[in-house]
């Protein structure tokens, strides 16, 4: 590839998406300019420990840190600065610090920020935290340590594990959820189980019911009011109600922008040598669309964005998955389940955990873990090549979950 007069590639973000489209870039043999802009001051690190081991302080700040060395020409890291605008007829990036940066491709990895509650409802009370950044998992460290109670508010994946450390730290725990713990990620009977061993190490659930406003003294933060009155205690709450993509500067650019930045199946966007990956993408799949919030998707379209834009072959999207810790449950998902009308459970083979097999008619179409690997990555096999193993044989337990993949398999060779 020459690089004589090439701008390179601009990425918008210095996130998971964005140091992978970097190093993909690199690893695919691209040699033109790669600059990669984020607003975070940290280097490019891992956001899944800041909800589990980073807040147990089981692992320090460095062991976060996105890895890999690229081969070929230095890529142009400037973390501490924001993108302020980009305008796609002229193929420029201009940051807040006024420094403009030409293109011939861009990539927005602007990923999401969570969603926080209105002014109006937290008053102006100090103690309500939300957890999405290294900052906001550092803020939180440290107002942990002083609190006795909190209340978690959402009982989505980061609102429970972060109420899975807090009642390990010894801190009296309240989870409030309007509708079921893990109602949009999880089947109830995982569901179920997770919030069983929430309750065996005594965390409390307040479900369908509605949080109205808070009490304070001295502006901090004292108790949750729900709706009926119920006052819950809590010297530290957590906001963990959702995120919302960042695509601002994709709206303010002229772009589709629906529910995240709108892409193919390739995260190309509206606008000619633009992409669109990771959390803040809305990307065309199996006729519909979806915005995925994982590491993997991150990654994925990380690779097929730089595979893409440095002319190689794209490769095809596997089966989504996703994982969550709490306690010592490890929970798998591979597939979506939103597809499934039918699901087999089984145990794991060593006796500890079991696997959801959740079909649609046939069609394997998401399979969930908790504590059994095994079955997870063999589902994932068998999912990445289309392969459904017949429900009978998943259900029969006297055959092990390596002979049914091979089983179906062979059926489908
Ligand atoms: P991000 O990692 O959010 O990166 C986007 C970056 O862009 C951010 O640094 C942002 O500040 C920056 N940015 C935005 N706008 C601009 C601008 N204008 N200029 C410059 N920079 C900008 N996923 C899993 O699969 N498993 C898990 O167990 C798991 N646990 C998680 C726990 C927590 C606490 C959180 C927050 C997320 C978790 N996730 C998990 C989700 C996973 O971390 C995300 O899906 C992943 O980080 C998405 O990568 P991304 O690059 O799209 O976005």
């Amino acid at each position: 590839m020459s690089t004589a007069m090439s701008h390179g590639t601009v990425i918008v973000g210095a996130g998971q998406a964005g140091h992978t489209t970097a190093m993909q870039l690199r690893a695919a043999g691209y040699e033109a300019p790669v600059t990669v802009i984020g607003d975070e001051p940290a280097a490019p690190y891992q956001r899944p420990p800041l909800s589990k081991r980073y807040l147990l302080r089981e692992v320090q700040p460095e062991h976060l840190a996105l890895g890999g060395r690229a081969r070929g020409p230095q890529i142009d890291l400037r973390t501490g600065e924001r993108v302020a605008r980009i305008d796609v007829d002229r193929r420029l990036v201009v940051s807040d610090a006024g420094t403009s940066f030409r293109y011939d491709h861009l990539v927005l990895a602007t990923g999401t920020r969570a969603r926080r509650l209105p002014e109006a409802l937290v008053g102006g009370l100090a103690g309500v935290h939300v957890l999405r950044t290294l900052a906001d998992a550092d803020t939180l460290a440290g107002a942990l340590d002083d609190a006795k109670s909190v209340l978690v508010l959402g009982g989505g994946f980061i609102g429970l594990e972060f109420a899975a450390v807090a009642a390990r730290l010894g801190r009296r725990v309240t989870v409030v959820e309007r509708n079921r713990v893990l109602g949009r990620v999880v089947s109830e009977q995982a569901a179920e189980h997770i919030r069983s061993v929430h309750l065996g190490n005594g965390v409390e659930f307040v479900e369908g019911r509605e949080l109205a406003s808070f009490d304070g003294v001295d502006g901090r933060v004292t108790a949750g009011v729900m709706t009926d009155g119920t006052r819950i205690e809590a010297d530290l709450v957590l906001v963990g109600i959702g995120a919302e993509p960042v695509a601002e500067l994709a709206a303010d650019a002229g772009l589709d922008v629906d529910n995240g930045i709108t892409v193919d199946e390739l995260g190309r966007t509206s606008a000619p040598g633009v992409y669109a990956i990771g959390d803040c993408a809305n990307f065309a799949w199996r006729g519909g669309r979806r915005r995925l919030e994982s590491v993997q998707n991150a990654e994925f379209m990380a690779k097929a964005a730089a595979a893409h834009i440095a002319g190689r072959e794209t490769p095809p999207r596997p089966a989504p998955w996703f994982w969550s810790d709490q306690y010592d449950v490890k929970l798998q998902i591979v597939g979506l389940l939103d597809e499934s009308d039918t699901v087999v459970t089984r145990k794991a083979e060593d006796g500890n955990g079991f696997s959801l097999w959740h079909y649609r008619g046939d069609d394997l179409v998401a399979v969930e873990a908790l504590n059994d690997p095994g079955a997870f990555l063999t589902a994932r096999r068998l999912m990445d090549r289309g392969v459904s193993p017949a429900q009978h044989t998943v259900a029969d337990e006297s055959l092990g979950i390596r002979d049914i993949a091979a089983q179906a398999l062979e059926a489908t060779s």
